[in-house]
């Protein structure tokens, strides 16, 4: 059987993770957990989201007769956790018993349900759907919102995932919820030190500032993110923190670009993340807030924005000039793509025209007037061609990235991509 959970938490607390911690802890004995739970980022630029648009899922190999109780468990548990009364908090649990091991056309139609979870808009009328063509056992609360995410992780177990990363998370013990977290600071850089780039986004190096711990009253006390089960347990060994209750691992799509669809600039929609690629039209503009916008012509044009929390990534923006080929990757609202990241293609020449030298004396000539060519004021020496200078760039053609503290779960960390020789410097 695989349950699927979506949307129990809430800004006041609750956490779907946590509650699949907890779930996972009642079933021992109703049968056996097979492999890891799975922690699937959602579109992350939905409107109607909770914090970080994380559905679960977990697939256990039921004992006899104990599929009921296993269902009635989980039903009750996210009836007890759940925080019903936020407004924003609409869950959906899914239970997949028989489908999906013989049905072809089941596992198709749930795998691109899961990636229309990732990428595009989806109402709970399309899980609804889904839910009733194939009789899927199921329950919601509230608008049933959740039965979206639901079903998507579902599918990531049933279907897996053309790539995928682990994050181990450690929850609080409930006595200490809501109070600050105690985190021993120095030992989280050390544990980056020594387990990058096997584990990524638990510091930013260029803000100094730790980055895998909530700031909210959630149960979490902080995750580790990697892509090596063996370097995130040995930067667990390394922090130090308060004593942690649960700790669980989880296999999931954070750092994948799962998130983004190809796509013409004509063509971009709300709500959805793209790869754009085209020509840079204007210098960037600085609003007030620290905010940089240019923008990108290609089939139609856009604009771009760098805000003011990606930081030092608008040293990069602001150094593009018109004419430059430019690829840009990041999510669509008021019109508007938020760069996650940008692919410099080609840098166009930027040159500066001065007044030619006068031969005789070295004075800087002056204009003669229109076409007239230049005139020495000292001597009287005429012509000259206008003296044309390329300029350094302060840029190179590459990838760049925001840093850690401005990216979203389900973006691929540019240390992911890349050969172990030329990891990004930091
Ligand atoms: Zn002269």
């Amino acid at each position: 059987m695989i349950i699927g959970i979506d949307d129990t938490d809430s800004v006041d607390g609750m956490c779907t993770t946590y509650l699949t911690a907890i779930l996972i802890d009642k079933l021992k004995g109703l049968g056996d957990i097979r492999g890891l739970p799975h922690l699937i980022r959602l579109n992350p630029n939905i409107k109607y989201k909770t914090r970080g648009n994380a559905a679960l899922a977990v697939e256990i190999d039921t004992y006899p007769d104990s599929e009921e109780q296993i269902v009635n468990t989980a039903i009750s548990l996210v009836e007890d956790m759940a925080d019903m009364d936020c407004e924003n908090t609409n869950p959906g649990i899914v239970f997949l018993i028989d489908q999906g091991r013989n049905d072809p056309g089941f596992r198709q139609d749930l795998e691109s349900f899961m990636w229309q979870a990732m990428r595009d808009v989806l109402a709970v009328e399309d899980a609804r759907s889904l839910i009733g063509k194939y009789g899927i056992k199921h329950k919601e609360f509230k608008n049933g919102r959740g039965l979206i995410g639901a079903l998507a992780a579902c599918g990531s177990v049933l279907c897996g995932l053309s790539d995928h990363t682990y994050e181990l998370i450690a929850y609080r013990q409930p006595g200490n919820f809501g109070t600050p977290r105690e985190i021993d600071r120095e030992s989280v850089f050390r544990a980056d030190r020594e387990t990058y780039p096997g584990t990524w986004d638990t510091v930013d190096i260029s803000n100094n500032t730790i980055v895998f711990a909530p700031h909210s009253p959630d149960p979490i006390l902080f995750g580790i993110r990697g892509d090596d089960v063996q370097s995130i347990e040995k930067a667990f060994g390394i922090i130090g923190s308060e004593p942690a209750g649960l700790t669980l691992l989880y296999r999931t799509n954070q750092g994948t670009d799962f998130h983004l669809l190809d796509a013409q600039i004509c063509d971009v929609l709300e709500e959805r993340s793209y790869k754009l690629t085209g020509t840079v039209v204007d210098r960037p503009v600085t609003i007030r807030g620290g905010h940089m916008f240019f923008t990108l012509k290609g089939s139609g044009s856009i604009r771009c924005a760098a805000f003011e929390p990606t930081k030092g990534f608008r040293n990069i923006i602001k150094e593009l000039i018109p004419g430059d080929k430019v690829g840009v990757y990041g999510g669509i609202a008021d019109g508007t793509l938020n760069v996650e990241k940008i692919e410099i293609l080609e840098l166009a020449a930027y040159e500066k025209t001065s007044n030619p030298v006068c031969p005789t004396c070295g004075k800087r000539m002056k204009s003669a007037g229109s076409k007239q060519g230049f005139r020495c004021k000292g001597c009287n020496t005429k012509s000259g061609e206008v003296v044309r200078t390329t300029m350094g760039r302060g840029i190179t053609p590459g990838i760049y990235e925001v840093p850690p503290c401005a990216r979203r779960h389900i973006s691929k960390p540019l240390v992911r991509s890349a050969e172990p020789d030329v990891y990004p410097s930091r």
